[in-house]
């Protein structure tokens, strides 16, 4: 179980057909709204789907490093 705040950044385990596979929470809801890093493309995802695609929720990492 996942828990989605606006501005984490999420690996997924399906690449984008820009290449990139991460992706930045900008919307939570119903859907969880998710923006691609690589092309700025933004999509809306049901939750359920979204916590099977996750690999990592990288977020934590780039704070530390910040
Ligand atoms: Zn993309």
């Amino acid at each position: 179980m996942y828990r989605f705040e606006i501005g984490d950044i999420l690996v997924l385990r399906k690449q984008h057909p820009c290449g990139s596979k991460k992706w930045e929470i900008w919307k939570i809801g119903m859907d969880i709204g998710i923006r691609c890093l690589g092309c700025d493309r933004k999509i809306r995802i049901l939750r359920t789907k979204l916590e099977k695609q996750v690999k990592m929720n990288q977020t934590e990492e780039n704070e530390r490093k910040v």
